[in-house]
């Protein structure tokens, strides 16, 4: 089984904290959905003997598209890959653009899930953040695709924003919760390079954001989803149900993935690919049908490394099993070595052979992801 990422470049406007590639003008995507239906046709081949068990729309907004955008990459993707019949196909889409219309048209569609970019259901959070919609906006759109028949929905949900208080933070859980969400995607606010929010902590206007808010503010999210039945499957994933996002658990079982549209990477066997991070670049490049990419060889050590950091963040863990089977010994047993003082400090758990972070492990699954890194 094989997965396919679909990058939607476009925004109508630039939250504050956003790193994501996206342009605010609109002015190129008709001409950027020609350049992804040529991206496809010169692509097809890659999974010629496989079937696609998942598409995910991501970007940028996906809910810009329109219905005959839609229908037209839909018609493409169809002609070019097997698609599984049960195919999960995800459309990353933004409150302010679920309009009764807009879903009727999505559902209408191949599309069978919706990831909903809320974010907050408080005003406060969602102007700081400089997010299209308000809060009215997000509560009204989950009952309305839900009333449309949209039940495997995801909500996005971002905690550590200033001044939201743990309270504050509860109550906007408990908010997904009377709406009965099965797949709930959680993130603390980061600050990335170059984005609004950088700036403004840079030139003091703002205050560096709290670790221990966010720390504590993550204790709480996992306590509350753990109180109302929710799994956590990865350390910002928490599904009922078993409705686990297929498209995510592909990456964390280093299944193979297409990604197409600017910016999108491609995981296929031990090669890595990325495309161009440029609208502009990628429509001239597929013009004259040249693939804008690059890619590089992933070394054993790369894997070794992607398989730790993916692995330690969901609940199947890192199995020793499965590190011997694809990897040297040396590193298996460096594996062995370092993981040692986290079991002991009762970071990791073991149980026969699998290894997984401990609540308290959770918060510190970076740094105990880099010490376990090895380097070439
Ligand atoms: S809508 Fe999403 S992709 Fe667009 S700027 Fe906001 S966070 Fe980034």
């Amino acid at each position: 089984m094989a997965g396919i990422y679909i990058h939607i470049p476009f925004c109508k406007k630039a939250c504050t904290y956003c790193d994501f590639h996206f342009s605010t003008s609109l002015k190129m995507k008709a001409d950027f959905v020609e350049a992804l239906i040529q991206e496809i046709e010169l692509r097809k081949s890659v999974f010629s003997h496989q079937v696609i068990s998942s598409i995910y729309f991501g970007g940028g907004t996906p809910s810009l598209l329109t219905e005959e955008e839609l229908s037209h990459i839909f018609e493409k993707l169809h002609q070019s890959f097997k698609i599984d019949d049960d195919a999960e196909i995800t459309l990353e889409a933004n409150p302010d653009d679920l309009t009764e219309e807009k879903i009727q048209i999505l559902r209408a569609s191949p599309i069978n899930r919706l990831s909903i970019g809320v974010q907050s259901f408080r005003d406060d959070d969602l102007r700081f953040m400089q997010r299209a919609h308000g809060a009215d906006e997000a509560y009204k759109c989950i009952k309305l695709v839900q009333q449309a028949g949209f039940h495997n929905i995801s909500v996005d949900l971002i905690y550590g924003t200033p001044g939201m208080t743990d309270e504050a933070w509860i109550q906007n859980l408990q908010t997904c919760f009377e709406l009965h969400v099965p797949h709930i995607s959680s993130y603390a606010l980061t600050v990335e390079e170059k984005t609004p929010l950088h700036q403004q902590i840079k030139t003091k206007k703002l205050a560096p954001l709290s670790e221990e808010q966010s720390a504590r503010q993550f204790e709480l999210l996992m306590r509350e989803m753990s109180h109302h039945g929710y799994e956590q499957y990865e350390i910002s994933n928490f599904c009922k149900s078993n409705s686990y996002s297929k498209h995510n658990s592909s990456y964390w079982k280093k299944e193979n993935y297409l990604g197409l549209g600017p910016s999108a990477h491609s995981f296929l066997g031990n090669v890595r690919l990325w495309n161009v991070s440029n609208n502009m670049k990628y429509i001239k490049s597929l013009s004259k049908k040249e693939l804008p990419l690059e890619a590089e060889n992933l070394s054993q050590v790369d894997r070794y490394n992607e398989y730790i950091m993916t692995s330690l963040r969901t609940k199947w863990g890192c199995s020793i099993q499965q590190l011997s089977a694809d990897h040297p010994e040396e590193l298996v047993a460096y594996f062995k070595q370092e993981i040692h003082c986290h079991v002991e400090e009762g970071s990791v758990i073991e149980n026969r052979g699998i290894y997984t972070l401990s609540d308290s492990g959770k918060l510190l699954a970076d740094r105990i992801s880099s010490d376990l890194f090895s380097i070439d």
